[in-house]
């Protein structure tokens, strides 16, 4: 009680010297400290504010940045937003923070009290509400070591589980069961496989987001869901109107079509399991309430046998005007590089052209701070069973 009516008078005579100052606020140079009951922290997920922590009473934390109702300040992966009335200016704490060792995160499954050692006492100064991903700087037995608003903290370990990343699926064609020996290849999944899988998404609870969701993930402006996928099937096959479609759409699984615009067709074609039938104009407005049409360029989908996937060594002008006009068909922010195959100058290419994010075949699932330009996918294979495609949403 006395240390608490020393710290108060120390506040109060710190405060006073900092509105003595007479400068003007330095965005960086001050904290804030909730009142009362403490104060809930905001941040966005998937499009929406979400109430994602709480910062205990009286307690310092660093602010970056602030509009007009809310103060911001870092929470983990994105910016946590209190608002102004819920706390009061105060000076920084002094604490030094730890470096960042790992590159690895968690995601909290249940609220998860952060807290703070001083001599030998545990304190509680905030939470982090359950099912936020949140990056971990070290790790002793029991707990792990994170950052909040400027100050280090600790969670305990077993109120956490590992965060494998997100995952995004890719699929090509699909094909009935009984049709699916007449056209066997790595991009052919058989529909029970299909069904079983987009079943299992529904059953565990699986969110499917947009690449615009992935893309505000990976730029760190967002958070996620805990179980978020991103599905996407590329070329623009008939096939994803036939079969995917309106399972998709019974489950309410957003999803991605990358489509090679060029061989978009003018009018629906009869659908033929023997051969392979292209998307057309009238599917693709018909699908447009559950499915989202991206680029897979335009004529570009080929590979010279000597040289290679067009993209890598077609001249600069032919390969940015079928970009350029892939783009404008389908209306696209979004590509996937033909048979997965970019360097360095593909990588430029697709962000003049006025790509904002790329995606290509490299296994492995999608975390904060990676290139938007080249995103993990996990090729979805024929005849995998639940168990392997349970190992490629969680790697
Ligand atoms: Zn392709």
């Amino acid at each position: 009680m006395r240390k608490w009516l020393v710290l108060a008078a120390m506040f109060v005579f710190l405060s006073l010297g900092w509105t003595n100052s007479g400068r003007a606020a330095q965005v960086d140079s001050f904290a804030v400290a909730a009142k009362e009951a403490g104060a809930p922290v905001y941040a966005w997920m998937a499009g929406r504010l979400e109430n994602v922590g709480k910062l205990d009473r009286g307690e310092a934390f660093e602010v970056v940045g602030e509009d007009e109702q809310h103060y911001v300040i870092s929470f983990g992966f994105v910016s946590g937003m209190v608002k102004k009335t819920d706390v009061t200016k105060v000076r920084p704490s002094a604490g030094k923070r730890a470096p960042n060792k790992w590159r690895r995160s968690v995601i909290t499954l249940q609220d998860a009290e952060v807290y703070v050692f001083d001599r030998g006492a545990k304190q509680a100064i905030g939470m982090i509400r359950s099912g936020v991903r949140y990056p971990v700087k070290a790790e002793t037995r029991l707990y792990y070591l994170i950052e909040i608003g400027g100050r280090d903290g600790y969670v305990y370990k077993h109120v956490t589980e590992n965060d494998y990343g997100v995952p995004v699926l890719l699929y090509h064609h699909i094909l009935d069961d009984f049709d699916e020996p007449f056209f066997r290849s790595t991009t052919t999944v058989p529909f029970s496989q299909f069904a079983r899988e987009m079943t299992y998404l529904k059953e565990n609870g699986y969110t499917a987001i947009t690449p615009e969701a992935l893309l505000a993930y990976v730029r760190k402006e967002q958070l996620l869901p805990p179980k978020s996928v991103l599905i996407t099937f590329d070329d623009g096959l008939k096939s994803t109107y036939i079969y995917a479609y309106p399972l998709l759409k019974r489950y309410g699984f957003p999803a991605t079509v990358f489509m090679i615009t060029g061989r978009m067709r003018p009018a629906p074609q009869p659908f033929d399991p023997r051969g392979l039938q292209f998307l057309s104009k009238q599917e693709i407005a018909e699908m447009r309430d559950v499915i989202s049409f991206e680029s897979h360029t335009n004529h570009f989908h080929l590979s010279d046998r000597q040289y290679g996937p067009y993209l890598l060594f077609k001249p600069y002008e032919e390969a940015m005007a079928d970009l350029k006009a892939s783009k404008e068909k389908i209306g696209a922010t979004a590509i996937a590089y033909p048979f997965g195959a970019y360097n360095g100058r593909a990588v430029q290419m697709v962000k003049q052209a006025g790509f904002v994010m790329a995606f290509t075949t490299k296994k492995g699932t999608v975390y904060p701070g990676d290139s938007p330009f080249e995103l993990k996918r996990q090729w979805v294979y024929p005849h995998i069973s639940l168990k392997q495609f349970e190992r490629l949403l969680r790697p």
